[in-house]
């Protein structure tokens, strides 16, 4: 896949004051439903009603979408509202029914893309397609996985192409519903420059009241958009009940969001400088979690010493360790001076939690 602007010309042309918005329901549940949001959303920032059709469900037995019939609302919604429309598309059925009801913009799911038979048999149905088509990440954190479901859709020749990021799954419980990997995003944008990158901040913290805080810092990190699922009325919903937001709220967190305009240099390097402090914001986080682990790993060989009664500080052991991490930050621009003074720290705190557990 070559890195063409081709792929974003669809949201140049559109010309926006501010991020693209793709907002609407989880799920399409009724006609009125579908059409109560759609009106309230009407006269906003909004650039495409989203409503999920077919719902792909983790476990059998839940609300799986309305099917067909959510079309014809959705048809309705753009002849009422002038709202273009979205939808996810998960076989060729899906894709050939959305294409019948012009529906204008088709997204790939999570659960779908990490699966390369049904993204090509997507990309086939979908074949030279003049609508928007936009690639959810899938549910593991696999670039080539993600990136193979676009190129499948450009050598199909699907040009108005997009990412999304909605977040990864994990086995551990966080606060989060899906955790963003921000840093995977920012090899993504270093890779393909010109793809559109929307943010799905609903899908990310399965939490109204987290929406906000994840959407900012997707625009600082120069995400081109943001699809948010918004209910009239949430904690009625069908589906991710906690996580949908009203269109009143919708409002007010676009009006709130600070989104950079890059429209003279004073801005430029506002933008620019935002940018690099999301990306340091990020390698900060990541720096504390893996401090966090390796005091853990630490804390075990506490517990190990502790049974065979041996000294916390092993100098030889320590002293390779000095040795190797002053040639590897001589590699990346360290200096030893500093390299010296992190690992003492390192190892300080890591001979404080190790005596804590042999004394206790
Ligand atoms: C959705 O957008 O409603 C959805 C099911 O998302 P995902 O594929 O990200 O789980
Ligand atoms: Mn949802």
């Amino acid at each position: 896949m070559e890195n063409n602007k081709q792929m974003r010309k669809w949201l140049d042309d559109m010309n926006l004051p501010h991020p693209l918005v793709i907002a609407g329901p989880c799920s399409a549940e009724t006609e009125e439903q579908v059409l109560k949001v759609a009106h309230d959303l009407k006269d906003t920032d909004v650039n495409y009603y989203r409503a999920g059709i077919w719902k792909p469900r983790t476990r059998p037995g839940n609300f799986e979408g309305v099917g067909a019939i959510g079309l014809k609302w959705l048809q309705k919604v753009k002849e009422e509202t002038g709202l273009k429309t979205a939808t996810e598309v998960a076989n060729r059925t899906h894709v050939d029914l959305a294409l019948e009801h012009d529906v204008d913009l088709l997204w790939i799911g999570a659960r779908s893309t990490v699966s390369p038979f049904i993204v090509q048999e997507i990309a086939d149905a979908l074949k030279g397609t003049d609508k928007v088509v936009l690639v959810k990440n899938p549910v593991n954190p696999d670039l080539s996985l993600w990136l193979g479901a676009v190129e499948r859709l450009n050598s199909a020749n699907i040009e108005k192409l997009g990412v999304i990021h909605r977040g990864f799954s994990t086995y551990e419980k966080t606060k989060y519903r899906n955790i963003p990997e921000w840093q995977l995003v920012i090899e993504l944008q270093t890779r393909y420059p010109d793809l559109p990158i929307i943010n799905d901040p609903s899908h990310i913290t399965g939490k109204r009241n987290m929406i906000f805080d994840v959407s900012q810092t997707a625009l600082d990190l120069n995400f081109d958009g943001l699809m948010i699922e918004t209910h009239c009325d949430p904690d009625n919903a069908w589906s991710d009940a906690a996580q949908q937001v009203t269109p009143d709220r919708l409002v007010q967190i676009m009006k709130n969001l600070r989104i950079r305009k890059e429209t003279d240099e004073q801005a430029e390097y506002n933008s620019k400088l935002s940018n690099l402090r999301a990306q340091i914001d990020v390698i900060d986080n990541q720096l504390i979690e893996i401090m966090g682990k390796r005091m853990k790993v630490s804390d075990e060989i506490g517990a190990l010493k502790k049974k065979r009664n041996v000294a916390v500080l092993q100098s030889n052991r320590w002293n390779a360790i000095l040795g190797n991490m002053i040639l590897e930050g001589e590699q990346r621009g360290l200096s030893e001076e500093f390299v010296l003074k992190m690992f003492k720290a390192i190892h300080q705190e890591s001979i404080n939690h190790q005596e804590k557990i042999i004394n206790t």
